[in-house]
């Protein structure tokens, strides 16, 4: 059997060229699939490009009827080209018609053709079209010729992704490298952001394709992959693992693929079909990226990232790039896309730019996410490839509420949101203008509404909100964001600017409210069987009081002179809140006895977050300051279901008379002992929940910035007297478990009151 015609390598010399020539669109293509199917001793050679509509338009081909260029269209199911494009995957066949894929169309005029080989022309995993060569003789084309239609499929992909064949296409029919793409995910903000695509890792740009001198591209891949395993090994060693962000485990795997001698082969074959090392580690990752696509199993998806970190690195080396993603220049209204972040990352870049997030991983309970909303950003998470899907500069619609995006959306797509973003900055506008009322509900009852906070970029909401002060300050989001513990003395810095940018209105500290799944990146990870009834918050601080001591040390420190609130999360016994308090008081003796200044008051609260709390009241009552109900962490441990597992979180309504009852109990216990009670969990941030709330007796919530409004809105319009006279007995009497949640939305809507 005869190989390829002077070999992959001439083809693409001869690619280049052809390339290079003044020519239109139609006129370079034809002229490829003649050199192709010339190189490659093939009758025929033709070129399929995937259309937005999904479908496959052949563009050019050399050996077929030409009367069916523009004309033959498959859909991205039917026949072999269909099965390559749909397995991102080559095909190669010495007796075409006897495959059961085989589609027969009679204007091509294909019947007399036996052998077929045809490969996926692919970019980023992306399939954009397909490249087939046919012979009349039944024959089975090599491995190298496999490997250099592959190669030569390359060339075709930048011209599709170019967007040069645009002028050939009929409005509706475009290749679908530039199509709308609408993708869903997690919904993990509220908001809503039009923008621009911001690669979070820039791919890295290759402009030569076509290696001038084979050997010499060979030897600068050796040389690149030995300088990344010596750069791997020495991140190993050095131990500044942690500091780079990057856990051990997965340096050892990209250790383990960089030694990997299969990968190193297949780099070093694609060079010697002709390209140069940067576009063989891009072809090769390409190949790997579309196979590992397909796959379902999560461990193979993970290793996917492995292997497209390794090619970046690789690449990035051949090509002299920093190893840093640049940060300096974001556009107007950025739309970062990541395979995945950490929340530090996403402080790096410009807040004044940055509009929102996309992420392939990331759950509602990542940390990303917990920055993502603290910045006010529209977020959406667990997209599947959504960094292949998108180019620099697309435009793009994230919705943090639907979990929708939209890439490079239609013009009416675009319209529909650009309006929705004006109705809600509308809203907005009349939330502020009650920014100044006091709250007081319509017959005359004052509300403290307070916000949830957990990092600096959160502390001006309390002055745009006109919220009363910090009703919950999460104080693990700065360990959380952090490459490592937080010392002492930034602890310190960080609670001396919330207290002064919340400008004398109150502030609750939480301790560190770790473990469970708010685990520490640098931090060695338990493996318990139940996290969320694990070693965690204040169990894990009495367990090792070093770490509470410290913390306290520094909250006492930057109160001086002021009033400091402090409340232990996860209280499940009297003697644990005993314990946590009188550490504070030795901490306080400790600052006094070295001639600190001391806070002018300090008042030392527990959350309610544990049912057996509830029996405990009185008792617990005795000994606080204050009570803030954590009623996310309450609710999920009353019913035994997970609060971040969506199969069971949505199961037992919030507002049901169970929940409803415990909440109940604990304001009249608290208002019995004319002790202050703060509800802080979600419940508080729907209109809905609040009106509850309030007809229960809670006259102080702690809410996410941007519900402060909306409840303020219903508060103000709201006869809470009659709302405690419609609640209180409907939660008294028998029931069967149900929700009163239809019951308050119809009193709600009786009243007038805007949820
Ligand atoms: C809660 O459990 O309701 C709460 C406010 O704490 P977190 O959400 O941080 O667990
Ligand atoms: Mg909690």
């Amino acid at each position: 059997m005869r190989g390829a015609l002077g070999g992959p390598r001439v083809l693409l010399r001869r690619l280049r060229e052809v390339v290079a020539e003044p020519a239109s669109a139609q006129e370079r293509l034809d002229k490829i699939v003649v050199l192709i199917a010339a190189n490659m001793v093939a009758e025929v050679c033709s070129v399929y490009v995937l259309r937005v509509d999904g479908t496959l338009e052949l563009y050019a081909t050399e050996g077929l009827n030409r009367q069916a260029v523009h004309i033959t269209v498959m859909r991205s199911d039917e026949g072999l080209v269909g099965l390559v494009a749909s397995e991102a995957a080559p095909i190669n066949l010495s007796d075409a018609q006897a495959h059961p894929a085989f589609s027969y169309r009679p204007e091509t005029g294909e019947e007399i053709y036996h052998s077929f080989l045809g490969v996926p022309i692919l970019r980023a995993g992306n399939t954009l079209g397909v490249l087939v060569v046919q012979n009349r003789a039944r024959r089975t084309y090599s491995e190298e010729e496999v490997e250099a239609l592959q190669t030569t499929a390359m060339v075709l992909a930048e011209m599709i992704a170019s967007g040069e064949l645009l002028t050939l296409a009929e409005p509706g029919a475009e290749p679908a490298v530039r199509r709308p793409v609408h993708v869903t995910g997690a919904a993990l903000t509220d908001s809503i952001a039009l923008g621009h695509v911001v690669l979070h890792e820039p791919r890295v740009v290759i402009t030569n394709f076509i290696a001038d001198d084979v050997q010499k591209e060979l030897r600068r891949l050796r040389s690149a992959v030995q300088t990344l395993r010596a750069e791997l090994d020495l991140m190993l060693e050095s131990g500044e693992v942690a500091e780079g962000g990057e856990h051990r485990d997965v340096l050892e795997a990209y250790r383990m693929f960089a030694h990997d001698r299969g990968w190193v082969h297949k780099l070093e074959e694609a060079v010697l079909t002709g390209l140069t090392a940067e576009a063989a580690v891009e072809r090769v990752q390409s190949d790997t990226r579309a196979r590992m696509l397909r796959q379902t199993d999560p461990y193979l998806r993970e290793r996917l990232h492995d292997f497209d970190d390794l090619a970046h690195r690789l690449q990035r080396q051949l090509l002299g790039y920093d190893h840093a993603p640049t940060r300096d220049k974001l556009p107007e209204h950025a739309i970062i896309v990541a395979r995945s972040m950490g929340p530090a990352a996403l402080l790096d870049y410009d807040r004044n730019r940055l509009r929102g997030l996309v992420l392939e991983e990331g759950g509602p309970n990542s940390h990303v996410t917990i920055v993502a909303r603290a910045l006010g950003i529209a977020a959406v998470g667990e997209v599947p490839n959504a960094t292949g899907l998108v180019d620099p500069g697309d435009a793009i619609i994230v919705d943090g509420a639907a979990g929708d995006v939209h890439i490079r959306p239609s013009p009416d797509m675009e319209g529909a949101y650009v309006e929705r973003v004006r109705l809600r900055a509308r809203r907005q506008l009349q939330f502020l203008s009650l920014r100044d009322r006091p709250c007081v509900t319509k017959d005359g009852q004052p509300v403290a509404l307070m916000i949830n906070a957990g990092l600096m970029v959160d502390l001006p909401h309390v002055a745009e909100a006109g919220a009363a002060g910090v009703g919950l300050f999460r104080t693990e989001l700065q360990f959380m964001v952090a490459a490592q513990f937080p010392r002492t003395s930034e602890q310190l810095a960080l609670y001396r600017s919330v207290l002064d940018a919340a400008g004398g209105k109150p502030v609750v500290f939480r301790t560190l409210d770790i473990g469970g799944d708010k685990v520490l990146p640098y931090m060695r990870n338990l493996e318990e069987e139940n996290p969320a009834l694990g070693w965690r918050a204040i169990r894990l601080g009495l367990d090792r009081p070093g770490l509470l001591r410290s913390q306290v040390r520094a909250m006492l420190r930057a109160a001086a002179g002021r009033e400091l609130r402090i409340m232990f999360p996860l209280v499940a016994a009297v003697q644990e809140f005993d314990e946590a308090k009188s550490l504070v008081e030795r901490e306080l003796t400790h600052l006094r006895r070295h001639g600190h200044k001391l806070p002018d008051r300090v008042e030392i609260g527990s959350m309610v977050e544990v049912p057996s709390l509830l029996y405990q009241l009185d008792e617990l009552l005795e000994r606080v300051d204050f009570l803030s109900v954590g009623s996310n962490d309450l609710i999920q441990f009353l019913y035994a279901a997970d609060r971040s597992n969506t199969r069971v979180a949505n199961r037992f309504d919030q507002l049901s008379i169970p929940v409803l009852r415990a909440l109940k109990l604990i304001a009249d216990k608290a208002h019995a002992h004319g002790k202050p009670l703060t509800l802080c969990g979600e419940i508080a941030s729907k209109p809905l929940g609040a009106l509850a709330l309030i007809g229960i007796g809670y006259r102080a919530l702690s809410l996410l910035p941007s519900a402060v409004g909306p409840v303020k809105a219903m508060l103000l319009e709201l006869d809470a007297a009659k709302a405690e006279r419609l609640i209180v007995p409907l939660i008294k009497r028998p029931h069967s478990g149900a929700s009163i949640r239809a019951k308050l939305t119809a009193f709600a809507e009786s009243e007038g009151l805007p949820l």
